[in-house]
């Protein structure tokens, strides 16, 4: 099982990195071969993958690789078209709409994949994100001033949180296996129905991992919700 993790040396917010390092680790489990292909700015075009990982990061480092990875739109067109999962957190998940709008009103040009655009406001928006899901319940950390808007299929409702833009109540993107959201944590160790998800789309067939650890982890979380409600 092949993992492109894309721009692994800028876009790594909260340590996203640990999205990849939960799917090696439970693919490794399951005796998929896992191999982590790394790609950053100025390399050359990766082999074809199973599934592509991008984190998070603030504007300055979308800035400098928001032109390289243009010349990955076919690539990971062609990868989504084919249903192929793909994850994809916070300014990486930016970066897959259509464009970003800086504070200082500079257009950052996305893959125009997801149809979603995000402007940047003038809150911060930072907490703890419960979203209902398709999945069940999903939780994580947001920290974005970007407003995202988007057209198609949210990944969830925001139960507690911002989400997407703070206003209309979605979180995140879904369109085929490919997901955005704005959720660190990592998501993947805080959400195993997505790691099921995953997997399960890759190899056709059911994951039969036992979660419950996890899964308890995400129960303490959830009962934590008022004390979850403050903001910095
Ligand atoms: N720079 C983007 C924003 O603030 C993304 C931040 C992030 O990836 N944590 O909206």
């Amino acid at each position: 099982m092949r993992i492109l993790h894309l721009y692994y040396d800028l876009m790594n917010t909260y340590g996203d990195r640990g999205n990849v390092i939960v799917l090696y680790e439970v693919a490794e489990k399951m005796n998929l071969n896992p191999q982590i292909i790394r790609y950053t700015v100025g390399d050359k075009i990766p082999p074809r993958s199973d599934f592509i990982f991008i984190g998070g990061g603030e504007d300055w480092q979308q800035e400098i690789i928001y032109r390289d990875f243009m010349n990955l739109k076919n690539y990971i067109l062609e990868h989504i078209e084919e249903g192929k999962p793909l994850l994809a957190i916070c300014g990486g998940y930016q970066l897959l709409g259509k464009y970003y709008r800086t504070q200082d009103g500079k257009i950052i040009e996305g893959l125009n994949i997801f149809n979603i655009y995000t402007v940047s406001g003038n809150r911060r928006m930072v907490g703890n994100l419960i979203v209902e899901s398709r999945f069940g319940k999903l939780v994580g950390f947001e920290n974005h001033s970007g407003k995202t808007y988007i057209e198609g299929s949210a990944l969830g409702k925001v139960i507690m949180g911002d989400g997407n833009n703070s206003e209309d109540k979605t979180e995140g993107y879904i369109y085929k296996s490919a997901i955005g959201t704005y959720m660190h944590g990592p998501f993947l160790s805080k959400n195993p129905e997505i790691v099921k998800y995953i997997i399960s789309s890759i190899i056709k067939d059911e994951v039969n991992l036992d979660f419950s650890l996890e899964l308890k982890a995400k129960q303490k979380t959830l009962q934590f919700k008022r004390l979850n409600e403050g903001r910095f």
